[in-house]
């Protein structure tokens, strides 16, 4: 059958009248062409990105300016990311969702041309194709953005921007809401950087590829931050939904980068480590990606493989610090136990303080095989220590960790390894940190009760540093305080300090708590904690951390 001319040009009609039906943000541009890539129609928004007259673009083969243009004629291509020359010269990074549509006798070729946004779900919704890589088309438009930087010599940017505890809105509201609030923001966005890329990546996210025009940092720099504050003020603005007005505040993470300093993926990672910190540190900002701070990231991945190496290939060791009991009677010093003190014995640098590593163990989960390990050590040590006629009488203070406590598990696993060690439960104490206490007292309290069950006792290490609530010290069978260093370190000298430590003291008599002073240096430190009425002591002027062996 075949189609009269008539009919074919009502088709035509209706075609572009369908597509113009689409939202503008969905489309910057529309071909329609037949089999000979004759166009039939371009649309007005051509002519405006691309700086010709239609009249123009009819004469000159409008193909020949799209590259790598034949791909768009293969069957299988559902999307295509390239770039159309300008009549200036520039190329300007395009993605054309191909559609070839069979009108009886006549093959036609519609093709939508995006410049500016890529929206995922609307588009597949107008029976385009999916969206296959959420990086596909950014990394287009950044690879032009690098060869205009190189060409041009100024800066360019990237601008990662995520919309604030979006997730909310799809929860209360539903994901239909959240599809259109993400459209008005895309719309908001675009308004605001109408000449530049932007692209709705995954869920939440939006990414913007900026042309600072700027030879200087510090400009380009300038002219970005005004332009991030443009784009979040825009977001600001209240969003009415369901008739109630919503609020949304977004981050932006940024990298400038001038020339081929970075690859496309590098730009991409760093603005993902920008718009992280931009979360950190208070929503709603900009944070520039700041080579340092890579750098410090980095440093932080390789500390923690070679940590998770450390643990798993025993490079760790403990060491123990003697802690000493004064007697006023005979004015003599014994030893009463240790602290357990975990060492990273590393290959190449040495011995590594815990303050290097137990942080990031902390933070990377780390610690929980580590204290384990930690745990089951010294238990051993312990058990060791009971064939010795002076070490038996010996108490064992080990640190824990928060992240430790905090599990459900802790309990079992302390029990575990007292059994399976089969040392006296009644010779170890647990140095806990103030914050450890009260973050959730009930739970802690639960925990703590069922230590002081095993027969462990408790101490709370850093006395005076942590919180100033010190109620938790009527609810919690605690046995010891030790004075954190920082009251020691300049005593002899500051009167504040000893002010603090006698108040400390004070607490430990009237809770009836052994009070230690940590970090005792010097003698005269050591004689007037003595005459302030501490009994107990640890520090370097009595002794030095050292391996279990040689104690
Ligand atoms: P902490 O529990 O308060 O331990 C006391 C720290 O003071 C130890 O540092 C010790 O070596 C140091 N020290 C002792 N006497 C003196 C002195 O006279 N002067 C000075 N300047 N320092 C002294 P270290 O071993 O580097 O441990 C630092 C912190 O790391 C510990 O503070 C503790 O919070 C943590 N830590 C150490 N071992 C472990 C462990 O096995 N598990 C956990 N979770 N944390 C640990
Ligand atoms: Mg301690
Ligand atoms: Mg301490």
């Amino acid at each position: 059958m075949f189609m009269s001319h008539q009919s074919l040009h009502e088709a035509i009609n209706s075609i572009i009248a369908t597509c113009n039906l689409m939202p503008e943000v969905f489309r910057d541009g529309i071909i329609l062409c037949d089999r000979a890539k004759e166009t039939i129609h371009v649309s007005e928004k051509v002519c405006v990105f691309t700086g010709y007259t239609q009249e123009e673009l009819s004469k000159n083969n409008l193909f020949s300016l799209i590259a790598n243009c034949s791909t768009l004629f293969q069957k299988d291509t559902v999307q295509f990311a390239t770039s159309i020359k300008s009549k200036q010269g520039q190329m300007i990074p395009i993605i054309v969702y191909p559609k070839v549509i069979q009108l009886h006798e006549h093959t036609l070729f519609l093709f939508i041309l995006q410049k500016q946004l890529a929206l995922k779900l609307p588009l597949k919704s107008y029976f385009l194709a999916q969206f296959p890589n959420r990086f596909l088309f950014l990394h287009e438009m950044l690879r032009h953005a690098i060869t205009h930087s190189h060409e041009n010599n100024t800066y360019g940017a990237l601008l990662l921007l995520d919309i604030n505890n979006f997730k909310i809105i799809n929860h209360v509201k539903g994901h239909t809401i959240g599809d259109y609030v993400l459209t008005d923001i895309a719309k908001r966005i675009s308004l605001v950087v109408n000449t530049l890329s932007v692209e709705h990546l995954n869920g939440d996210e939006f990414a913007i590829v900026f042309q600072t025009q700027s030879k200087r940092y510090h400009n380009a720099e300038e002219k970005i931050r005004i332009l991030s504050t443009k784009i979040l003020k825009a977001i600001q603005e209240p969003i009415l939904i369901e008739n109630q007005s919503f609020i949304l505040t977004a981050s932006v993470g940024v990298v400038p980068f001038l020339g081929e300093q970075y690859t496309p993926e590098k730009i991409i990672q760093y603005a993902d480590a920008a718009l992280h910190e931009a979360k950190k540190y208070g929503r709603n900002s900009t944070h520039f990606f700041s080579p340092l701070l890579q750098q410090k990231r980095e440093d932080k991945a390789t500390l923690l493989e070679r940590l998770q190496y450390a643990i798993l290939h025993q490079q760790m060791s403990i060491f123990y610090q003697k802690q000493w009991k004064h007697t006023i009677k005979n004015n003599g010093i014994n030893v009463i136990g240790a602290e357990a003190l975990v060492r990273w014995i590393d290959p190449v640098h040495g011995i590594i303080t815990p303050e290097k590593f137990i942080p990031l163990a902390e933070e990377s989960g780390c610690i929980i095989p580590l204290g384990t390990w930690i745990l089951h050590e010294t238990l051993k040590q312990l058990k060791l220590w009971e064939n010795d006629p002076i070490k038996c009488e010996w108490q064992l203070s080990i640190n824990i960790s928060i992240k430790q406590f905090e599990r459900d598990d802790f309990i079992a696993v302390v029990q575990n390894l007292v059994q399976q060690t089969a040392c006296n439960p009644h010779k170890i104490r647990f140095e806990l940190t103030e914050s450890l206490l009260v973050q959730d007292l009930t739970n802690s309290l639960k925990k703590i009760e069922a230590l002081t069950k095993l027969g462990i006792s408790l101490s709370i290490d850093d006395f005076g540093t942590g919180y100033s609530s010190l109620s938790y010290l009527k609810r919690l069978p605690i046995h010891e305080l030790k004075i954190d260093q920082s009251f020691i370190r300049d005593l002899i000298t500051d009167n504040a300090d000893v002010i603090l430590v006698q108040t400390i003291l004070g607490i430990g008599k009237r809770f009836g708590l052994d009070v230690v002073a940590e970090g005792v240096e010097t003698k005269e430190q050591y004689e007037m904690l003595c005459e302030m009425g501490c009994a107990y002591f640890q520090g370097y002027f009595l002794s030095k951390p050292i391996e279990g062996a040689l104690l």
